[in-house]
């Protein structure tokens, strides 16, 4: 038999228990382990039985049970003492609130919203696929503990992404199981009558997609997630918001409309509703909630009357894009004949010219419009995820801003970071501290390296009981019987070097690089003093079947009955089985094909727990390795044959595991302990700890993103919009004057006999055409670098030039390098509205 609809939990507990009503909706309770310890004691064994979910537990406890807790006084303190931290936690002024200017003086923002196509909260709320999502989630978590008014947005999948399972051969085998709102955490928006609020967004055809708004609570950030799955809708239109990822290009298109165009709809219904401000940034959250700046510029054209252009320069203002991957095949892009289809008839974003649509998503593929584009031409400010991620992507994004060097691309780097109360296990953070302590550095001083191996001792453990359930139990799924899994029990030694590998499977990730040489791995796996065990576990995506295939060879190799004690691979990898991993592995592998990692975020959590990374110099690792809290895996960057590549790195691998790492480990003093191998362990906690947190990367964003992308959006809307107007008429004088300036003339003003000497001080002189353009609409600069065989500089230094008369320039500057140095002049826009010269990708060269 299956339930119609399920109850909404509060209204079954008993009056002196509301208060876990509310603790179970917030889901601050995800981090905050004195809440889980107040429901564990409400039942320990459905506590268990449910995997720790506390609307799940509410939802199963027998009515008497409730009857006596809420009779029992002791019972009734805790509660109130946990709902009153809750509720201290939710109004008391916290790091934004302390720290109301960002570090130029500009005011916060009142209100920001952050849109995201999936959030990992927690695997209660399954509405992620891997680290993008979880990323997301950590953003939001963060956020609330240091106060930023954010607002989440996205898509509330009714099946999530899928669940993964393997057959008897080891191929992946994908299930959908369908969630019920009304069993998550979940609220939704409703009108003073009751009756659940819809966003409209118009489809081809007079068509209109409706979708519900429901709301989770994140401590302190609310997150609305868009339903698609209702009634009021046709049937085909239900199915939009149906899984994460599933679809084909037609269905992403709707639901990424959906998240853009609705999500902008959601969050202005919520403000008003609840007397929230209204956001002041928008931040995109990589391209595919991209629509969301079309939405705004029409709310610009039909509300405020702006034309397109003076709408853009405001709509820009306010906008943050972050981009996450270097992986050509992972930027959004769609058949241009796909967005005519949608945006074509004017109805769904009346007063919006398609043509000027199509040209924000234009791309060197005529064909295609790309989201990534898309989102770079909307916002005004852009990000990489980590140092190597943002140089990569001002290379690979350089083509928008022709005529500037790459380092002068506008698009700079926020290194992620990880939500360390949710990825520390909790013994380790009563040893390494509160991340959002004013005074945190990582490790106690005071904690001993006999404790922290004693510790780690204990996740390592608790990790091998997982895994030993977790085998058996896919053994069972994969058809064998209970008799022949006796084996199960011993998988995997509590005392053994334990090495994870758990990552989405795409082809740059290289799960099966390990592989590579079979023998040297089982060698490794069997060495009979110093054995390495590894845990691998992955999705791969359902329309990947070369994916798949990887999987089904590690699954083959680990089905071994000469190896399987000592290699596993774990189906379902997801937020819960990533805990026990990033809790108790002692080494943490990742090689990926440098430099396509973006950023890489697991890393960062099995380093919070005191785990050593072992890994390519790629993303987050290229930036923070330092030669002693972990390994760097040798890149055969330059070798272009992949399959070369893959067996030099491979071979590293192996060398470095077999003589470096396992050695170290088995290393110990007299107690046991490998003093060299926690001497890593405390200097990864204490140097990496507080700069991989999360809190730390939301803080980055406040101060380099936030704050000003609301100032300049403040700037933009006063009296009137006037200085969004007068960008965009200065764009229309510029570009029609553009191909006529000219740099006429450039000099170095040094005596002919007279050979200059580094650090001296030159003049240079330039003469400029501004046809027709005034000085005061552009800025001159003189540039002094190193000169190459074709003229070309590099190393360069500018310096901005002072007009004199009739088209002169001059400025001093001195010379930076010895040797054969070049200078030139060149002419850039200047604007009050615009963030850097290069903004408008637009430059004279001489
Ligand atoms: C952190 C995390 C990821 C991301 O890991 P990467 O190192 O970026 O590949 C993926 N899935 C889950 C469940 C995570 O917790």
């Amino acid at each position: 038999m299956k339930a119609v609809r399920r109850f909404t939990v509060r209204a079954g507990l008993p009056a002196p228990l509301a208060d876990l009503g509310v603790l179970a909706t917030n889901l601050r309770w995800t981090w905050h382990p004195p809440t889980q310890d107040l429901f564990a004691e409400v039942d320990r064994d459905i506590w268990a039985a449910v995997g720790g979910d506390p609307l799940h537990l509410l939802a199963q406890v027998p009515a008497e049970r409730l009857d006596r807790l809420a009779a029992d006084p002791a019972f009734l303190d805790r509660v109130a003492g946990v709902a009153d931290d809750l509720r201290r936690y939710l109004g008391e002024p916290r790091w934004y609130q302390r720290h109301d200017t960002g570090h130029n003086g500009s005011r916060l923002p009142a209100s920001i919203a952050y849109f995201s196509m999936e959030f990992g909260v927690t695997e209660a709320l399954p509405n992620y696929s891997g680290g993008l999502g979880v990323l997301a989630g950590d953003h939001l978590k963060a956020a609330s503990d240091l106060g930023v008014p954010l607002i989440g947005v996205g898509l509330l999948y009714r099946s999530g992404y899928f669940r993964q399972s393997l057959s008897l051969d080891g191929w992946q085998v994908e299930h959908y199981p369908v969630i019920d709102p009304n069993g998550l955490p979940l609220e939704p928006l409703t009108e003073p009558s009751g009756a659940p609020i819809l966003v409209h967004v118009a489809m081809p055809g007079g068509r209109v997609l409706r979708a519900r708004i429901w709301k989770a609570q994140v401590g302190r950030v609310p997150l609305l997630l868009l339903d698609s799955d209702i009634e009021e809708n046709a049937d085909d239109l239900r199915g939009v918001t149906d899984r994460l990822y599933g679809g084909d290009q037609d269905h992403r298109i709707r639901q990424e409309i959906l998240a853009g165009v609705g999500g902008v709809r959601a969050v202005r219904t919520y403000c008003e509703l609840t007397g929230v401000a209204q956001p002041e940034v928008f931040h995109t959250n990589e391209g595919h909630a991209g629509f969301l700046g079309l939405e705004r510029l029409r709310e610009l054209v039909s509300g405020q009357s702006l034309d397109f252009d003076q709408a853009l320069s405001a709509v820009r203002a306010g906008t943050v894009f972050t981009t996450h991957t270097p992986v050509p095949a992972g930027i959004d892009r769609f058949p241009v004949d796909l967005v005519q289809h949608y945006f074509g008839d004017g109805t769904l974003l009346p007063g919006i010219d398609l043509r000027r649509v199509l040209a924000l998503g234009a791309e060197e593929n005529p064909g295609m419009f790309n989201m990534a584009h898309m989102g770079l031409r909307l916002a005004q400010r852009a990000n990489g995820v980590s140092m190597l991620h943002g140089a990569v992507s001002r290379d690979m994004f350089g083509g928008l801003w022709p005529g500037f060097d790459t380092d002068e691309v506008p698009i700079s780097s926020v290194t992620n970071g990880v939500h360390g109360p949710t990825w520390a296990a909790r013994e380790m953070t009563e040893v390494i501290g509160d991340p959002t302590d004013e005074g945190y550095t990582g490790v106690a001083d005071s904690v001993s390296d006999a404790q922290l191996w004693s510790l780690r001792g204990q996740l390592r453990r608790r990790l091998v009981d997982e895994i030993r359930k977790r085998v058996r139990a896919a053994w069972l799924q994969r058809g064998a019987s209970a008799l022949e899994l006796g084996w199960t029990d011993t998988v995997f030694d509590p005392d053994v070097l334990t090495v994870g590998f758990a990552r989405r499977v795409p082809t740059y990730k290289r799960l099966t690089l390990m592989l590579r040489d079979a023998e040297r791995l089982r060698a490794l796996l069997l060495h009979p003093q110093r054995p390495v065990q590894l845990v691998v576990a992955g999705k791969s995506h359902p329309a990947d079947d070369g994916g798949k295939a990887l999987i089904q060879q590690i699954v083959r190799f680990a089905d071994d009955a000469g190896v399987r004690h000592r290699i596993v691979f774990l189906p379902d990898y997801d937020m819960n089985m990533a805990r026990y991993l990033y809790w108790g592995c002692d080494v943490w592998l990742n090689n990926p094909m440098r430099p396509l990692e973006a950023c890489g975020t697991s890393g960062m959590k099995a380093a919070l727990n005191g785990g050593l990374n072992l890994s390519i110099r790629d993303g987050w690792w290229d930036e923070f390795y330092d030669g002693s809290n972990g390994w760097a895996i040798p890149t055969a960057d330059g070798v272009t044959d992949p399959v070369r590549r893959d067996d030099l790195e491979a071979a590293a691998l192996y060398e470095l595991l077999g003589s470096q790492v396992a050695p170290l480990y088995y290393d110990r003093d007299a107690a046991g302990v490998p003093t060299q191998w926690m001497a890593m362990v405390r200097h990864t906690l204490s140097s990496l700890g507080p700069r991989i947190q999360a809190t730390r990367m939301v803080g980055e964003y406040v101060e380099s993103a936030y704050a000003p992308a609301a100032a300049a959006g403040a700037m933009a809307q006063v009296d009137d919009f006037r200085v969004a107007k007068d960008l965009a008429d200065y764009r229309h004088r510029l570009f029609s004057a553009w191909n006529r300036i000219k740099v006429v003339d450039c000099e170095l003003a040094v005596e002919d006999n007279h050979s200059p000497v580094i650090g001296e001080v030159v003049r240079v002189n330039a003469t400029v055409d501004l046809a027709g353009l005034t000085p005061a609409d552009v800025e001159v600069q003189a540039v002094i670098g190193r000169v190459g065989d074709a003229d070309d500089l590099t190393d360069v230094v500018t310096a901005i030039m002072t007009p004199t008369e009739n088209g002169h320039y001059t400025t001093e500057l001195a010379l930076p390098h010895a040797g054969a140095l070049g200078v030139t002049a060149r002419v850039l826009p200047r604007h009050g509205l615009l963030a850097t010269p290069a903004e408008l990708g637009k430059v004279v060269l001489a």
